[in-house]
């Protein structure tokens, strides 16, 4: 934006160096995987708005249980009171989750499904009485949200530069992606030795904002018994995994080893509103159940379990579990896969992989992958004159769609995906 510009817009955003930033493009309105701006231009949304989005923007009939919600009742303290629109989503996620998740604790967004997870984690020691497991294990690269503790298990990076000095310490491990799972091993074996580890948190089968990084569902299984045997609380961070992203409805369903808690946010009300969700085992939950006040788990949030959120997340789960939801995912997760085989022989691309309805790959001879890579911008500009939103990390070029996306839709995100390598021809 220029000076003149800038001064006179009141907006601060998000990720964004104002100074160096393009203006930002006014949304008028959407619908389907297309967002419509100001002066009337279509814009095929390729990453789901940050990944929130599940069935497509504005969709009638979330909007149509939004609207009839807030006509109802817009919001009550959920201390000491409840509502039934939380009540039926509460019941709707145990539905779907693994059975021996029991109980929905609601938050906002998903850095304070993160942090609620993880005080979670470390009362749940507290209150046991157990007072040596207090360290943390997590996936080095990883990403948990902007808050500190959620900055603290991602580790230090050149996002949080500035706040490092208070960000607490964590155990970081290799992740097991490119066949390094005996590395990944050998470090959780050794630091779960020590006996003082409370949780291991981790995104699982999918590191999304560190570049889409993949790895194998036996290979995290293989951690998560190390886990188990040790005693240590599982934590999968499903934020941006969750609700069909990896083909199946979790990413944990993968697993035969289930993790005690699971953080969800983003797809969770459809992309309309914002809303968190840790959901606990019974062993947790047990931990916190007694006579003694003191072992309360006292975290809340003023507008934990929003009503008009909640139906929201309703509408959402009842379009999510629809066969013809569940077949659009088919169809995305296949069309992917058709896709990776004609990159084979493009000498420009490397690394190309998919799972679910996620695929991604890199710049070949781009050095190291890094959000700050200067092809980032390029990259971003060249799709978006095409009219395809596409938001690369660094020179990890990804579309993780709306489930509603067609087949022409896809191909058409394909192909500029893929002339995205004219920008290393020239
Ligand atoms: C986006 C994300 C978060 C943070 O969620 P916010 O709603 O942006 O706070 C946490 N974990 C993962 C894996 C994410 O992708």
């Amino acid at each position: 934006m220029s000076d003149s510009q800038i001064n006179n817009y009141p907006i601060w955003h998000p990720f964004t160096q104002m100074k160096q930033e393009q203006t930002p493009l006014e949304i008028v309105s959407g619908e389907g995987c297309y967002l419509t701006t100001k002066d009337g231009r279509r814009i095929l949304d390729a990453v789901s708005s940050w990944w929130v989005n599940l069935h497509g923007h504005s969709h009638p009939f979330i909007a149509q249980s939004i609207a009839e919600q807030a006509a109802e009742l817009e919001h009550v303290i959920f201390a000491g009171f409840t509502h039934k629109p939380a009540i039926d989503l509460a019941n709707n996620l145990l539905k779907i989750l693994p059975d021996n998740f029991t109980k929905i604790f609601f938050s906002d967004d998903g850095s304070t499904s993160v942090e609620v997870a993880l005080k979670m984690a470390l009362q749940y020691w507290f209150n046991l009485g157990i007072k040596h497991k207090t360290k943390i294990i997590a996936f080095r690269d990883g990403y948990h949200g902007d808050t500190f503790g959620a900055m603290s298990v991602a580790g230090k990076n050149s996002f949080n530069t500035a706040f490092q000095e208070k960000m607490f310490d964590v155990h970081f491990i290799t992740t097991p992606e490119n066949g390094q799972i005996e590395q990944s091993l050998l470090e959780f074996e050794q630091l779960a030795k020590n006996d003082d580890i409370a949780a291991f948190i981790f995104e699982p089968l999918v590191q999304g904002a560190s570049g889409m990084r993949m790895h194998k569902p036996e290979d995290l299984d293989k951690l998560l018994q190390i886990a188990k045997q040790n005693d240590i609380i599982c934590i999968a961070d499903e934020v941006m995994t969750g609700f069909g992203r990896t083909g199946n409805l979790f990413a944990i369903d993968y697993l035969v080893n289930k993790p005690d808690l699971i953080c969800l946010s983003k797809g969770i009300t459809g992309g309309f509103l914002p809303l968190g969700v840790t959901a606990a085992s019974q062993r947790i939950y047990d931990a916190f159940y007694d006579d003694d006040k003191l072992k309360t788990f006292f975290h809340g949030h003023s507008y934990t379990a929003n009503p008009i959120a909640c139906a929201a997340a309703n509408a959402s789960y009842e379009l999510l579990v629809s066969p013809k939801c569940r077949r659009q995912i088919q169809m995305i997760t296949e069309s992917h896969k058709e896709f990776l085989l004609t990159l084979k022989d493009n000498k420009y691309i490397k690394n190309a992989r998919s799972v679910g309805t996620i695929v991604a790959f890199e710049l070949e001879d781009m050095g190291e992958t890094s959000y700050f890579h200067s092809i980032r911008d390029k990259i971003y500009t060249h799709c978006l004159e095409q009219n395809v939103l596409l938001r690369p990390l660094g020179n990890v070029i990804y579309t993780m769609p709306p489930y509603c996306i067609t087949k022409v839709e896809l191909e058409r995100v394909y192909e500029v995906m893929v002339s995205c390598t004219d920008l290393l021809k020239n």
